[in-house]
């Protein structure tokens, strides 16, 4: 009985062998940057500067997923803020930096919003099921479903309605948060998203970048203009071939599109697909009938956090979440059929 490991990181490192990096042709660009960061594929094209301060600009970016990494949010790194908040279950809790009380603050409005299904507080299951060496492309015989009575412990030190704060209500910079012995965080869910949005405030300081395209694992962002007009055209994967597309968005000026699916990270065995996006309700892998779901929004932090909720909930609820959230949604489902929210249909070339 052989599992099969299956990661984006594969596919991408071939990718990588057929692009070279920084590879510029002209001064203006397109210079293009590849390289792997928080554990995927980060893709950076822009136009506009010179071939020196394009490379100064792929350096400071390099930069910033290093730190979000290391000095935020890595489980594994006891450098970054939520190794320290996880190191800290079940005593006095940590006080939480600025940015981390915003982004779990939205984190918690997500779980709120999407009851439940989207939930930062799955780390004990996310390493029972050891998604994190999928993500590393092993291939391995190793892979066991977890058994009844783990995934039951595991469930129940999980659950953003068990997290706790001094003082209560929304959490601010210097809120002690309070983990209860056994919960563990796991942002693996907005990290792209947040990564990207960090990319966009680089670009926006930077005057002489004209437009960029940034991917980052199953999140894209698309920033300014292309030179001689036109919009930027990002596909959407067929989940059945996911070298190809079901559509392309035509996109003008700043926009994140996130993907989740169940063909990013997976193992198969005999015959059965084991994803990395687990329903806090049964702690397995999510059956909702999506193959994936795609979320348009004009914030990182919100499409990668709303494409795992998406989904989670499958198409009913997730064009209600989306909805809310004023973002777009297409889903893929299990038999191929397109689902998407009557906006998207504008964005699709
Ligand atoms: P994404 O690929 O953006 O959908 O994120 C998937 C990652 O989020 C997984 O690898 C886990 O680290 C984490 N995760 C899995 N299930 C959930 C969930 N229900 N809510 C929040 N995060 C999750
Ligand atoms: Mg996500």
């Amino acid at each position: 009985m052989k599992a099969f490991f299956r990661t984006g990181v594969l596919r991408i490192l071939a990718v990588m062998t057929v692009l070279c990096c920084g590879c510029g042709k002209e001064a203006g660009g397109p210079w293009e940057s590849v390289d792997v960061a928080m554990g995927t594929m980060v893709q950076l094209r822009i136009y506009g500067p010179e071939e020196k301060r394009a490379q100064e600009i792929f350096g400071q970016a390099k930069e910033i997923l290093r730190s979000l990494e290391e000095e935020e949010l890595s489980w594994r790194l006891e450098t970054s803020e939520v190794y320290r908040l996880n190191a800290s279950a079940g005593g006095e809790g940590e006080a939480l930096s600025a940015e981390m009380a915003r982004i779990l603050q939205t984190c918690l409005e997500l779980y709120e919003e999407s009851e439940g299904a989207f939930d930062v507080t799955l780390g004990a299951l996310v390493r029972l099921w050891n998604i994190d060496s999928w993500a590393g492309g092993q291939e391995t015989g190793d892979f066991r479903v977890p058994s009844a009575e783990s995934l039951e412990k595991a469930l129940g030190d999980s659950g953003s309605g068990k997290l706790q704060s001094l003082p209560e209500g929304p959490l601010r910079e210097g809120t002690r948060l309070l983990l209860p012995e056994g919960l563990q965080l796991d942002l693996g869910a907005v990290g792209k998203g947040l990564a990207l949005s960090r990319i966009l405030a680089l670009l926006e300081d930077s005057p002489e970048v004209s437009g960029a395209v940034i991917y980052l694992g199953g999140s894209v962002l698309t920033y300014g203009s292309r030179p001689g007009g036109g919009s930027w055209k990002i596909g959407i994967a067929d989940p059945s071939a996911p070298g190809s597309s079901v559509g392309v968005l035509a996109l003008e000026g700043q926009w994140c599109v996130s993907t989740s699916g169940d063909y990013e990270r997976y193992v198969e065995q005999d015959g059965v697909r084991w994803h990395h996006i687990l329903d806090p309700d049964t702690g397995m892998p999510a059956r909702s009938g999506v193959r994936s779901a795609t979320i348009l929004s004009g914030d990182g932090l919100l499409s990668d956090g709303l494409s795992t909720a998406c989904f989670i909930l499958g198409p009913e609820k997730g064009l209600e979440l989306a909805e809310k959230y004023g973002a777009e949604v297409l889903f893929v489902l299990e038999e191929g059929e397109i689902v998407m929210s009557e906006g998207m249909g504008a964005f699709l070339d």
